[in-house]
Order: C-alpha cells, then structure tokens, then sequence
C-alpha cells in the first residue's frame, strides 16, 4: 500500500514537473504540490480558486486514466526539459541515488534470459510491454548529445566505455540512441575520458642493474 501511494505521488509529482516546465502560468496554481519549490519561490501566492480548480481536476484523473496517460508517449519532451528533470526533486524522490538502470529487472520466460534485449518498448505512440525499460518508462529521460548527467550514467566508470544492453537492460533501439548520444558528445568534446597515469618501475623488467635512457 506504501508503494502504491508512493507511486502515485511520484506520478503525480511528474505531472506536476510538466506543468511548471511547459506552461509558466500554471506555476501559480501548481506552487502547493511541493514540487520544483526550489524554483519561483519568492514573489508568488497561490489564490484560492485557482488551487481548487486543479485539486478537482486531479481528482477527476481516475487511477486507470493515470496508467494510459502514463503509458502515452507521443509528447514530445525537449532536452532542457530532461535535463532540468535530472536536477529536479521530483527525480530525487523517484531514484535518489541509484543509477537509473541499477534496479532494474528484466522478466523473461525461464531461468537463462534470451542474448538481446526486446527491438523496442514504444509501439505506435505507445508503451507495449508490461516491463518497458529504464528510459522507456521515464518518458523525462530523453536520450541526447548534451543531456550529460543521463548518458554519464551509462558509462563504466572502469573503462570509459557504454555499458552493454545486457546489462543496462536497454531495449535495442534506445542501445541504438545511446550508441549515437554518447558518439556525438565524444565528437563535440562534453564527455571526455582520462585513462590513469600509471608510473612502471622498468627495473622490474629490465633488472636493476641496466641503466635506462631516460
Ligand atoms: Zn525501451
């Protein structure tokens, strides 16, 4: 029940992120949701009627009207939103400080999961599986060159390199996205990658004796 309600608040909170990213007039009657607080927080107050109105529009939302509305992926979020999103409490409140792809489990029929992952979660405007994954089902976390706090997520911090689908759980065509994202912010220099320095003792090769050039 506590995850139910915890659910519901999450989503509600990310209608609420909506709201104040897409329409800046809306701040007013969305200020008492406890979202986004951390923006326009001087100078404005909420008058009664308006802060009624969207109580009972939110109540008119059923549960069910909820998951459809949840599983609709035909709005198109722009980047700064996502990226505003990465920063937000509504965020905070939804992963903390696990990485967005860690607590994600792929379902699969039997005990060894099949090599790929699903083609895709998306199918005409809208999620078609029960178990979209870790970027499908946020529909805030928009893959892009210069979203660097989502595609940083993705990079081993060993290697420098893109995690696998295997492990990540990507479906193959946001891999895809994923692939070119990362590319792209290579090529424009927003992510870079430091191999360490390592400093060989080549005595230990060579033995002590053997004076070396340098
Ligand atoms: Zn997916």
């Amino acid at each position: 029940m506590i995850s139910i309600t915890r659910g519901i608040s999450n989503i509600l909170s990310r209608i609420a992120f909506a709201h104040t990213s897409s329409n800046p007039s809306s701040i007013r009657t969305l200020q008492t949701t406890y979202v986004l607080n951390c923006e326009n927080t001087e100078g404005i107050r909420t008058d009664e009627k308006s802060t009624t109105d969207s109580d009972a529009q939110r109540k008119e939302l059923t549960e069910a009207e909820l998951k459809l509305k949840n599983k609709d992926r035909t709005q198109v979020i722009p980047v700064e939103t996502s990226i505003r999103y990465l920063r937000s409490s509504a965020y905070q409140q939804t992963y903390g400080n696990t990485l967005i792809w860690e607590l994600y489990r792929r379902n699969h029929k039997g005990a060894i999961p099949p090599r790929k992952t699903r083609k895709t979660c998306v199918r005409k405007g809208a999620i078609s599986t029960g178990n979209p994954c870790p970027i499908c089902r946020d529909e805030y976390l928009v893959l892009d060159y210069r979203n660097l706090d989502l595609l940083r997520q993705f990079i081993s911090p060993q290697t420098g390199e893109v995690l696998s689908y295997t492990k990540s759980g990507l479906c193959q065509k946001k891999h895809l996205q994923l692939l070119v994202a990362v590319e792209k912010a290579w090529d424009y220099g927003l992510l870079t990658f430091d191999v360490p320095f390592l400093e060989f003792d080549y005595r230990e090769y060579y033995g002590k004796n053997v004076k070396l050039a340098n």
